[in-house]
């Protein structure tokens, strides 16, 4: 047995950054070390199946499951509260019952926070457009589907100013596309898409191999308008009104928000930066805390290039998994003497299937945030490929994920 004294890890949030590195930092250890981990929900969500669950392809039970037996049977404690306040200099966690939670190592996961209210009118929430983004609004967003069935008229889907998942809007168009088109509704329907990238294609990265192409072609086949370079004015009841004065009526929008960081951590002293993301180094460690981590979208990552309309860069699943993987042996080497690991941000690499409903679009990159190119002058290989096994992937992918998730396992 080790000589290193018990530790505690907290890990804060519970999806694919916080499970994955709870999980893994659980495997390092030895069972001295404690792990907790804090989520005011109770659930994990497949997130990637959110676009199928205003069609009804989708429901909450199909792509969800209970936290609690995955962590007790892992030797994990599970606090079912989020995490109100960290104290950086007590090494302490304040919960939003009261509760304190002292660590010697933390890991912040708490994804985004949604900032509609940066747009007037944006939003589920007293707003008039839908959002997929987390399981609640996605059930809303069948409601408005189902409404909008009974009476169609012209869609928007996008992606706003400052938001970030781009991959989401495009998959979401494309699905709605779909079952308009199933619908027999292509006429009165008429669908138009708005990004704040500055091409289509672009995704936050610079574009991905020969995306943009491949995204114009699909977008010119199906008949969608794409409006690249937007910014979203407001939002009123039935359109959309964009920076530059033109207006878009609707029957049925979704648009993903501007990302921020969540409350609690924004505002915790000498953690994030003003928008509550967390700054990283090479290990994914806080550069001026030595033991406080982050991975996923919680982090601070620079976009790759500016761009006329603020476009956050993606942190899709799969890269925040390996964030925390890597940030997991880390927190775990911090503890007891075994190897570290570097993964500049710049190298993490990228999959990405966009489904279309019956079709669909596989992107596989590396060096994702390369700027383009390697500083030898070499371009990253990027792999794309169309067609019907996209939309098998992802379904696939979705069914090992969940099935291998519930029981533990964190390789994919
Ligand atoms: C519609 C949609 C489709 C997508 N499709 C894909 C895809 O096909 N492939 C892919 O790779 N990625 C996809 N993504 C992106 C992917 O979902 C995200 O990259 C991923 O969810 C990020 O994981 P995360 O753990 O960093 O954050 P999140 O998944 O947002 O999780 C954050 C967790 O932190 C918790 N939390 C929040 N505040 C606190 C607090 N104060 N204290 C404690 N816990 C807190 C939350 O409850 C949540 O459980 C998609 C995203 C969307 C919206």
């Amino acid at each position: 047995m080790s000589s290193v004294s018990p530790q505690r890890v907290a890990v804060l949030g519970s999806s694919f950054a916080g499970m994955t590195a709870a999980l893994e930092v659980r495997k390092h250890l030895d069972e001295r070390h404690e792990v907790v981990v804090l989520d005011p929900r109770d659930h994990f969500t497949f997130i990637p199946s959110l676009i199928w669950m205003p069609f009804g392809a989708r429901k909450a039970d199909d792509i969800t499951f209970p936290l609690a037996p995955l962590y007790d049977k892992k030797g994990i404690e599970f606090v079912n509260e989020a995490a109100a306040r960290v104290d950086v200099d007590g090494h302490t966690v304040s919960t939003s019952t009261g509760r304190s939670i002292d660590y010697d190592k933390l890991l912040v996961a708490t994804g985004p926070r949604l900032a509609f209210e940066k747009i007037p009118g944006l939003g589920p929430e007293g707003g008039f457009t839908q959002s997929v983004c987390n399981l609640e609004h996605a059930e809303r967003a069948q409601e408005a589907w189902d409404r909008f069935l009974e009476n169609p008229g012209p869609v928007v889907v996008g992606t706003a100013q400052g938001g970030s998942c781009f991959g989401a809007s495009y998959e979401f168009l494309f699905n709605v596309h779909h079952r308009i088109r199933k619908a027999g509704l292509e006429k009165v329907a008429p669908v138009t898409f708005i990004s704040s990238e500055p091409f289509l294609g672009h995704f936050g990265l610079g574009g991905v191999g020969d995306s943009a192409k491949r995204v114009e072609g699909f977008l010119e086949r199906l008949g969608i308008e794409g409006i690249p370079n937007s910014s979203i004015k407001e939002v009123r009841d039935g359109e959309i009104e964009l920076d530059g004065g033109r207006v878009l009526p609707f029957a049925f929008s979704m648009i993903v928000p501007p990302f921020a960081g969540v409350d609690a951590i924004r505002e915790s002293e000498g953690l994030a930066n003003p928008v509550g993301f967390v700054p990283i180094d090479d290990r994914f460690r806080h550069p001026d805390q030595p033991d406080i981590y982050a991975a996923g979208v919680a982090t601070a990552i620079a976009p790759p290039e500016s761009t006329e309309v603020p476009a956050g860069v993606p942190k899709t699943g799969q890269m925040s998994e390996t964030m925390a993987k890597v940030a997991a042996q880390n927190i775990a080497a911090d503890l007891t003497g075994g190897k570290h690991r570097d993964l500049p941000i710049a190298e993490l690499s990228a999959i990405c299937v966009l489904d279309a409903g019956n079709n669909g679009i596989i992107f596989k990159a590396d060096n994702v945030l390369s700027h383009g190119i390697y500083a030898n002058g070499e371009e990253p290989s990027a792999r794309v490929m169309a067609g019907p096994q996209a939309h098998w992937a992802k379904l696939a992918f979705e069914r090992y994920f969940l099935s291998s998730r519930k029981r533990g396992m964190t390789a994919f």
